[in-house]
């Protein structure tokens, strides 16, 4: 098996206990180039997930996450609390202690033998990062490429990775049998904070240039400016200039939204913002988040006067739902109704939508 290679500088054989519910792990692991993070590899039982409450017919109904777990460590990151079932932290156990499933592609394989009619397209990088640090040494995501190719299942992939890059002639040869969407997520373009917020991450720069290199093989490539993170990235300056740059890399189109703290990522944010930036604790805690997960429907609204002009200043286009893969598509897309007819989608921008639809937007076929 393919990974039966990896170098192994260390065995962790007493650390299974916050992983007792997992009864498919292989081994744990630590290497020297992934200093401070441990590896638990399990042999995954299915790879694709089925949405809680989304019908099959959806184009966000199914999932694949071959980690869990992300080292891009993004402290507003909405999946921490997820870590939480296996009796890890959501702070930096959610960063450090990365679950792999190190069969994903084969099983993946499998189900879609059986499964590929209820499966209208599947969603990747929805809840952790496909491209993280760790796909450098488990090359999961080529195999589940191919098998979804294989399959004809229509497919998207978020991502902040610039290792993206490696699989491209991969992803533009399954782009010729099916429908493929590709979106990076870039919020934050002040490198000194981008370093503090996502300090795991590629800078922007790096990852405006993996979104040329997709657009330079033949793909569109939507930039999702998630989270904008009130008094911190909402200046017009920081807009406008972010705008720019997207627009530089070739981007075909843009989405955003205000952060939203969920319990368990609030916490881990907070902790950051008294750290790093206790001028804002107040405003965070009274103004923003005191009652509920999402920034008030007023600043919602605030942020979305200011994007508009710049959007168009920019001449960048609004990314939509697109109904075959998931994903994001240029222009109107447009679903297909009972009748066979073409209908309007509607826009995916949070900040236009109720609170649970956003949620469903941001957590479903997208998100960081
Ligand atoms: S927001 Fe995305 S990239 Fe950041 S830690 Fe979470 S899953 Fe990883």
């Amino acid at each position: 098996m393919r990974w039966s290679n990896q170098a192994i500088a260390t065995e962790q054989g007493d650390s299974l206990s916050g992983l007792a519910k997992l009864s498919n792990i292989v081994r744990s692991v630590q290497t020297p180039e992934f200093a401070g993070i441990t590896f638990h590899e399990v042999l995954a039982k299915s790879a694709l997930n089925h949405v809680p409450g989304a019908s099959n017919s959806m184009p966000f109904a199914w999932t694949i996450n071959p980690y869990r777990g992300c080292s891009h460590a993004c402290v507003y990151c909405f999946a921490r609390n997820t870590h939480t079932y296996l009796e890890f932290d959501a702070g930096r156990d959610f960063d450090n202690e990365i679950i792999v499933k190190i069969n994903v592609a084969e099983v993946l394989a499998k189900e879609l033998r059986t499964k590929r009619d209820r499966v209208p397209a599947v969603a990747l990088g929805t809840n952790t990062d496909p491209y993280q640090r760790a796909e450098g040494r488990y090359r999961l995501m080529p195999g589940i490429i191919a098998a979804l190719a294989e399959a004809e299942t229509p497919f998207s992939i978020l991502t902040k990775g610039t290792l993206l890059r490696r699989d491209l002639p991969l992803i533009a040869e399954a782009n010729r049998r099916v429908p493929v969407s590709i979106a990076m997520s870039i919020a934050i373009f002040d490198d000194e904070l981008q370093q503090s917020v996502e300090p795991g991450t590629p800078t922007a720069k790096a990852r405006l240039s993996t979104v040329s290199a997709v657009r330079e093989a033949g793909l569109d490539c939507s930039v999702f400016m998630m989270p904008i993170l009130p008094h911190l990235t909402d200046t017009r300056a920081h807009l406008d200039e972010a705008l720019g740059q997207i627009k530089a890399s070739g981007a075909t189109s843009v989405l955003y939204t205000a952060l939203h703290l969920r319990p368990g990522t609030k916490e881990w944010f907070m902790l950051w913002l008294e750290r790093e930036h206790p001028e804002l604790v107040e405003k965070y805690r009274f103004m923003y988040y005191g009652r509920n997960s999402y920034a008030p429907k007023d600043y919602r609204k605030w942020l979305a006067a200011k994007m508009q002009p710049l959007l168009r200043k920019h001449r960048l286009t609004r990314g939509v739902e697109d109904p075959t893969t998931g994903g994001v598509a240029m222009g109107p897309a447009r679903a297909i109704d009972g009748n066979g007819e073409r209908m309007p989608l509607p826009s995916i921008i949070a900040e236009e939508l109720p609170p649970e639809s956003a949620l469903r937007a941001i957590s479903a076929p997208t998100l960081f």
